[in-house]
């Protein structure tokens, strides 16, 4: 949902945000790339574990504005649905993430105006007099979604078997729980 940054009520707006499954998925299942070769260029590579969002992704929001600065936020709900990358069982995962994001305005003269250190809070700019709240929460489900999801990353007893006949042989590439640093930086409740 596209906002115009001039149509924002004095007492903000809660809205609804629904994003579709087909996307999603289609995004989080893109063959990963990396940067290889004499020109750096990325290559695509193999595709990773799949993964399907059964509901979607369901944001609940508010966005406000203090002058030229708009605020975001609310919560961000989905599920993951996978198959557990060491035995292949069935399993899925709830997330729900909080969102605090602040949006400067980009100046056409490219300078950022208020730049400013921010620990708790995503900062992030905004072109014109629209902030694109889909995009945003899209970006932020799309950092959420791991490498690799087995049974005991969602509290399942540990896998019953290995695929591979070789213990040698398990993927052990999920050992660092949350590969991604913004995941440690969000609040999960
Ligand atoms: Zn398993």
């Amino acid at each position: 949902m596209i906002i115009r940054v001039g149509n924002i009520p004095v007492d903000g707006l809660d809205f609804h945000l629904t994003l579709a499954e087909d996307r999603l998925s289609e995004r989080a299942n893109a063959p990963w790339t990396t940067l290889a070769g004499e020109q750096g260029k990325a290559v695509p590579t193999v595709a990773g574990q799949q993964f399907s969002f059964p509901i979607g992704a369901e944001a609940h929001l508010k966005i406000y504005a203090e002058g030229t600065t708009v605020v975001l936020k609310g919560r961000i709900n989905f599920e993951l649905s996978t198959s557990c990358s060491r035995c292949l069982k069935d399993i899925n995962r709830l997330y729900s993430i909080p969102i605090d994001m602040v949006y400067k305005p980009h100046r056409a003269d490219g300078s950022r105006r208020g730049d400013v250190e921010c620990d708790d809070v995503a900062l992030s700019y905004y072109e014109g007099d629209s902030v694109d709240t889909s995009q945003t929460v899209e970006e932020i489900v799309m950092l959420s979604v791991p490498f690799t999801l087995t049974c005991e990353d969602v509290g399942l007893p540990e896998c019953e078997l290995s695929l591979s006949g070789d213990p040698d042989e398990v993927d052990s590439s999920s050992d660092g729980r949350f590969p991604f640093r913004i995941l440690q930086q969000m609040k999960i409740h």
